[in-house]
């Protein structure tokens, strides 16, 4: 044996031109080399300055809501299974509180960046103010891709990045939940280290520091599909509205995790088939329909739909030229641009993901007259159930399916509404009408609270 003690390695940072990861390419991972890298931050920032105008919000409020109220970039090292320590890089972007705690999912991505946490934090002030929640946005994660490790090394990932974020969250200031490389799991080890620093009279007070847990670690019923459920409601409230039979209508869905699996399932009970579906493995068509069901539970056991039988291999450019008639993108932004705006051919895009189409993209599907039911309204209901797990354990109490359902059915619908009525008051097209209302309700705060001191 040694004399001296051994010292573990440290095998990461990684030199330091491939350190500055918020320079890098943001997304998609899948872009060809050279193309200019896509900023979302930047994009939505053009979405507020649309809106900003149609509804002359003064320009006080407008400065204050194009940056985001703090920006959290924390370093943490963690001991990985072969005894080596590896150092990550944690985000927690808060963009707002003028309504509420920053409230937002955290996101475990290979391509997350800076400039993503920033666009999608908020999106989610936005999404809680036109959803009517007593919530700000925020959004954060680690950039690192959670399936290259073992579990035992995702649990002390997990807990290491809350433990380094300390009271930066909690559950009257900021309260995260699931996204993407994240699940149910994830918060309730979040949850658990996080009450482990509380000490043990505040412990059970602390419940809702994150939402979307397991149901037995605080959770509610109708959290796990309440982002599917939320995105049906809306395409329901659509087709009703466009005179759309749903039955017998086709699907094609990118990206086959919580959110895009769950609205195939519960489209299916409505007659809706799966004609198509991708996701970071590649694609797979089947012109019968899938079992969207069975199809969960494969991805749910083997963590993809790759070697799925029943469903015939097609490539990317393939997959967006299928004829069908509703697409929900549930992956990454930035997935729908120009060349697959052209090459779409469905009625109604209903984005599960979070700005999956690139503003080019957008462009090119209204002007095909393609639908488009927006992000901050579309995938609205996930937040919503967190919003109601969060009152849950406030009161103590815990709902049934029906009432978390009811309500979730009933916000969706108000939400969908005021949005269409704003298309309406200011001539202009869902997105925009969407950012209208959530705007007009921060400017009614802002204006009522005024600037402190
Ligand atoms: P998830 O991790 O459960 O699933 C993500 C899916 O995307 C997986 O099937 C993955 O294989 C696929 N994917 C990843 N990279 C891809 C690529 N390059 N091409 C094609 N597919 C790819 O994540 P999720 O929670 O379902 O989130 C999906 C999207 O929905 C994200 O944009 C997220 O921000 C948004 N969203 C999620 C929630 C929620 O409650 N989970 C709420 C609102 C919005």
């Amino acid at each position: 044996m040694s004399a001296t003690p051994s010292r573990p390695a440290i095998n990461e940072p990684a030199p330091s031109s491939r350190r500055h990861d918020e320079e890098a390419v943001s997304s998609p991972t899948n872009l060809p080399p050279g193309q200019p890298r896509y900023e979302f931050f930047h994009v939505v920032q053009r979405y507020l300055d649309k809106a900003a105008k149609l509804i002359q919000l003064p320009d006080y409020i407008h400065q204050i809501l194009s940056q985001p109220k703090n920006e959290i970039i924390c370093h943490f090292p963690v001991k990985m299974d072969s005894g080596q320590v590896r150092l990550f890089k944690g985000y927690r972007i808060q963009h707002s509180n003028i309504l509420g705690p920053y409230k937002g999912g955290m996101r475990f991505h290979e391509s997350a960046s800076l400039d993503d946490f920033k666009a999608l934090a908020a999106l989610m002030t936005w999404k809680c103010s036109l959803m009517g929640l007593p919530f700000g946005g925020g959004k954060g994660g680690i950039k690192f891709n959670p399936r290259t490790v073992s579990r035992n090394e995702l649990q002390r990932i997990t807990r290491r990045f809350f433990h380094a974020l300390g009271g930066n969250i909690g559950p009257d200031y900021d309260i995260p939940a699931p996204d993407m490389g994240t699940n149910a799991q994830t918060m309730a080890w979040a949850m658990d280290t996080y009450m482990n620093t509380v000490g043990m009279v505040q412990k059970q007070a602390v419940l809702g520091v994150v939402t979307g847990k397991p149901i037995a670690s605080g959770g509610t019923v109708g959290r796990e599909k309440a982002t599917g459920q939320g995105l049906v409601y809306c395409i329901l409230e659509w087709a009703k509205r466009n005179h759309f039979d749903l039955e017998g209508k086709k699907l094609l869905v990118q990206g086959f995790g919580n959110v895009g699996s769950h609205t195939a399932v519960l489209l299916s009970h409505l007659g809706v088939s799966l004609a198509a579906v991708g996701d970071h493995t590649g694609y797979l068509y089947n012109p019968e329909g899938f079992n969207a069901h069975r199809l969960q539970k494969y991805v749910e056991e083997k963590g993809s739909i790759a070697g799925y039988p029943n469903g015939k291999a097609i490539t990317r450019e393939e997959f967006f030229s299928l004829q069908g008639d509703i697409f929900v993108p549930a992956a990454l932004e930035n997935q729908i641009g120009p060349a697959e705006a052209e090459a779409l051919n469905v009625k109604l895009i209903a984005e599960g993901a979070n700005g999956p189409c690139s503003p080019e993209g957008e462009a090119v599907l209204l002007k095909k007259g393609i639908e488009i039911l927006p992000d901050v309204l579309a995938n609205g209901g996930g937040v919503t159930v967190s919003y109601y797990e969060w009152v849950q354990n406030r009161r103590s109490e815990s709902w049934d399916l029906a009432e978390v359902d009811r309500r979730l059915k009933d916000a969706m619908e108000h939400a969908y509404s005021r949005v269409v009525h704003a298309t309406r008051q200011h001539q202009t097209d869902y997105r925009t009408a969407c950012y209208c209302v959530a705007l007009e309700r921060l400017q009614r705060v802002y204006e009522e609270r005024e600037i402190f001191p």
